[in-house]
């Protein structure tokens, strides 16, 4: 039976820098990813807060990076999804569509997924108006007027991203400012085809022939419409936490580890944002990476972590 010294979950900037220190340090680790490389970070148009690229890098440029720079180093990365796994005892054991794989440590990186909002036509028309990537269907909706749910980041991130597409851009927000920081902000307000609705809530997503045809929404207790035919959903994420029952997790299901990215489990790491943290970015999921893998090597050498 092959065991590896350690099996990363997850393919974002967290597991692929935990991948990296470890192919680097000679230990024989295994990534395992189940969609696409860079995780949220590869949806990203522009990431202009990573050090070392000072006119910034799109996510998935980043991402293709950290790849080749782990690849170099002889990480294997594997496509397959965990669809099971113990992770108890000494031999952690993983099961996947094409079999069981075994490791002495695991890090857990699957990071985390978009928040639905939860509306009764949201899910029949994901593909046919509604996304939660910009960056990925913003070209379907050249010329056309868009709404944002969302006052985030990556509202105001993909805010910017569809306007130099679409010709409208209204962002919905909930409250009477956004959360986004303050350069974001900056940039919307000086961009002239981007609309902030504050203190609304979307209540509808119209449907026509199949498509988007328009949104409800509520505006300090009064419905408007708003002609859009696309809607992004940008109200936060979840993590894909559901997989690890037996491990310590807050009530939003974020893993929570120590500051050596340790879980409740021995011999189990989590890194980035599927960690209970306070800051979500490319910057600190590789530092929480390279934290886990060090701990891991720590605990396979007979280490104290
Ligand atoms: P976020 O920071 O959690 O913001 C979610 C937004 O959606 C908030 O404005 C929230 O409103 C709103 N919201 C939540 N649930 C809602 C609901 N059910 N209906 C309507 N609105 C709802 O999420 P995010 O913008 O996706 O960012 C996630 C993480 O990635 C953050 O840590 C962010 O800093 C990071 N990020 C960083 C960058 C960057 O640095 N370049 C880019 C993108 C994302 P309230 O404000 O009222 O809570």
């Amino acid at each position: 039976m092959k065991i590896y010294d350690s099996i990363i979950i997850g393919g974002g900037p967290a597991g692929l820098c935990a991948g990296l220190y470890l192919s680097r340090g000679g230990y024989d680790a295994l990534l395992l990813e189940s969609g696409f490389i860079g995780g949220q970070a590869s949806l990203t148009s522009n990431i202009e807060n990573y050090p070392g690229f000072e006119n910034g890098i799109s996510g998935i440029d980043l991402a293709m990076k950290m790849e080749e720079q782990a690849k170099r180093f002889g990480l294997n990365i594997l496509y397959n999804e965990v669809k099971n796994i113990n992770l108890s005892g000494d031999i952690k054991t993983l099961l996947t569509a094409d079999g069981e794989l075994h490791a002495k440590t695991v890090i857990i990186a699957c990071g985390a997924s978009p928040r639905k909002l939860g509306l009764p036509n949201e899910e029949n028309l994901t593909g046919s108006g509604v996304s939660y990537c910009a960056t990925c269907d913003g070209a379907f909706f050249k010329g056309m007027d868009v709404a944002i749910i969302g006052g985030g980041n990556t509202a105001a991130e993909d805010a910017l991203f569809l306007s130099k597409i679409v010709n409208k851009v209204y962002i919905i927000h909930r409250r009477d400012n956004l959360r986004a920081e303050q350069s974001y902000k900056n940039k919307i307000s000086e961009t002239a085809n981007i609309e902030v609705v504050y203190n609304s809530k979307i209540k509808q997503i119209v449907e026509k022939d199949g498509a988007v045809n328009g949104i409800e929404i509520d505006k300090n207790g009064e419905s408007a419409a708003l002609f859009v035919r696309g809607v992004f959903v940008a109200i936060g994420t979840e993590p894909r936490s559901g997989l690890f029952k037996e491990i310590k997790k807050d009530e939003n299901g974020y893993i929570i580890t120590d500051e050596n990215m340790k879980t409740s489990l021995p011999g189990v790491y989590a890194a980035g944002d599927i960690r209970k943290k306070s800051l979500r970015q490319v910057v600190t999921a590789v530092a929480d990476g390279a934290v886990a893998a060090n701990s891991a090597a720590l605990f396979l050498s007979g280490g104290i972590v």
